[in-house]
C-alpha cells in the first residue's frame, strides 16, 4: 500500500541506525541468563571457560541475602575453589581524590598489555548508603571497562564491613576461577576497610599525593605500616619536584618501622597516572616482591593464614548476625540498654544477661 507522505513538523524523521551498544551475541547470552534459572554446574563450567556474564551472575548470588541464592553461591564457590588461588592479589588504597581510579585504569591497561587478565573489585562499606562512592559511577575507568581482558565490579553493598568484605573475598575466588590472574582490590582510605583489604591480598599499595611538606601528617601509622609500596601519584608538570621531595620524606619515615616478617623492605616511588610515567617501575617492584616472598615461603604462609582468618571471621559474622537478629534478643536488648544507661546494670552484667538469655533459647528449643 502506498503511504501518504507525512509533512507534519511534529513527525519524527528517521535517524541513522544506531550501532548496538553490545554485540548481539553478548546480548543474547545475557537474555538467556536472565530467562533461565541456570544450575550451579552450568554456572561453574561457564566460569571456568572465562565467561564474564556467568561470573557476574555468580557474584550476584554471593551478594544476595536470599538463603536459596546463598546455597547456590556456596555450591559455585566450592566448584570453583580447585581452580582459584593462581593469581596475584593487590590491594590499593588512598584518600578520595588521590587518583585511585585513574591509577587503576593506567596500571590495569599496562597489565592487560602485558597479556594479564585483570579483575578490579572494591570494598566500600559506605556504598549501600551513598550508592557506591567508589566504582559506582560508570565514567570511572572508561578504557579498562572496554578491555576484553579486564573485569570491573563495583563494591558489594551491605550493612557491615564484615559482610562486604566476605562478599569481596568470595568474588576473588570466582574471578580467579574465571581466569583472572591479577586481582586488584580497591578501597577508600578511610576507616577500617584497609585492614579488611590487607587481610585478603598479597601486596598492599598505598597511593599518596605530594603536599607542601606535610606528607606524614594525616596518615594513620597503621596504614603506612601495612604498605609494601607507597606510590606518590600526580608526579607530573609542576608537581614533579614536590613528589620527589615527598619520596625522600616517606623513605625516611619507613626506615623507622620494624622490619616486616616478609623480609621485604617497603619501597617508595612516584608516578603519574595521566602520563603513565613510573607505572612500569611499580610493576617491577611488585614482581620483585612476589619473587622474594615466593622464594622465602612467606607468600604461601600468608595465604594460609588469611584463609584461617577468613574462616574465623565468617563464624564471627554469622554468630553476630544470629544473635542480633534474634527477635527475643532484639526486644531484650532495648530493655538492657536502658538499664545500663540508668546504671542499674554494669555493661558487662548487661552483656552476660543477654548472652545467657540467648543460650537459654537453645536449651528450651532442645527440650
Ligand atoms: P580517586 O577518588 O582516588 O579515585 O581519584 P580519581 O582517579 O577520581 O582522580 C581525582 C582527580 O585527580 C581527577 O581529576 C584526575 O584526573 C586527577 N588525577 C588522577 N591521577 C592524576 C595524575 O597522575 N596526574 C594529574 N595531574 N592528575 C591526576
Amino acid at each position: 500500500m502506498k503511504q501518504k507522505k507525512n509533512t507534519s513538523a511534529l513527525n519524527e524523521i528517521e535517524g541513522v541506525i544506531q550501532p548496538e551498544t553490545i554485540s548481539p551475541k553478548a546480548a543474547q547470552n545475557i537474555q538467556q541468563f536472565r530467562r533461565k534459572n541456570i544450575s550451579s554446574e552450568e554456572l561453574i563450567s561457564k566460569i571456568l571457560l572465562g565467561d564474564k556474564v556467568a561470573l557476574s551472575r555468580a557474584i550476584t548470588l554471593v551478594e544476595s541475602t536470599n538463603p536459596i541464592h546463598l546455597e547456590k553461591a556456596n555450591e559455585v564457590i566450592n566448584g570453583c575453589l580447585p581452580f582459584a588461588n593462581k593469581s596475584i592479589r593487590i590491594g590499593i588504597t588512598g584518600v578520595p581524590g588521590v587518583g585511585k581510579s585513574t591509577f587503576i585504569e593506567a596500571f590495569g591497561k599496562y597489565l592487560t598489555n602485558l597479556g594479564k587478565k585483570v579483575a578490579v573489585l572494591a570494598i566500600d562499606p559506605s556504598s549501600s548508603l551513598s550508592h557506591g562512592s567508589i566504582l559506582g559511577d560508570k565514567t570511572r575507568m572508561e578504557e579498562l571497562v572496554k578491555d576484553e581482558n579486564a573485569y570491573i565490579r563495583p563494591s558489594a553493598s551491605g550493612d557491615s564491613l564484615g559482610g562486604v568484605a566476605r562478599k569481596t573475598r568470595e568474588a576473588i575466588i570466582l574471578c580467579e576461577a574465571c581466569g583472572f590472574d591479577t586481582i586488584i582490590i580497591e578501597t577508600v582510605g578511610v576507616g577500617q576497610s584497609e585492614t579488611a583489604v590487607h587481610s585478603m591480598v598479597d601486596f598492599f599499595l598505598l597511593l599518596k599525593i605530594a603536599g607542601a611538606g606535610d606528607e606524614l601528617q594525616g596518615i594513620k601509622r597503621g596504614i603506612m605500616e601495612m604498605a609494601d609500596v607507597i606510590v606518590i601519584n600526580k608526579a607530573d608538570g609542576d608537581n614533579i619536584k614536590k613528589a620527589n621531595l615527598a619520596k625522600v620524606e616517606f623513605n625516611r619515615a619507613l626506615h623507622l618501622f620494624p622490619t616486616k616478617s616478609s623480609g621485604w623492605n617497603p619501597k617508595v616511588t612516584t608516578c603519574s597516572a595521566i602520563t603513565n610515567e613510573g607505572i612500569s617501575a611499580i610493576w617491577e617492584i611488585l614482581t620483585d616482591y612476589i619473587d622474594l616472598t615466593k622464594g622465602n615461603g612467606f607468600f604461601q604462609e600468608k595465604r594460609e593464614e588469611q584463609n584461617q582468618y577468613w574462616m574465623l571471621e565468617t563464624i564471627n559474622e554469622y554468630l553476630k548476625n544470629q544473635f542480633y537478629h534474634n527477635p527475643t534478643i532484639e526486644k531484650a536488648l532495648i530493655d538492657t540498654k536502658q538499664k545500663v544507661i540508668a546504671h542499674h546494670l554494669s555493661p558487662f552484667a548487661g552483656a552476660m544477661e543477654l548472652l545467657q538469655l540467648y543460650n537459654s533459647l537453645f536449651i528450651l528449643n532442645k527440650e
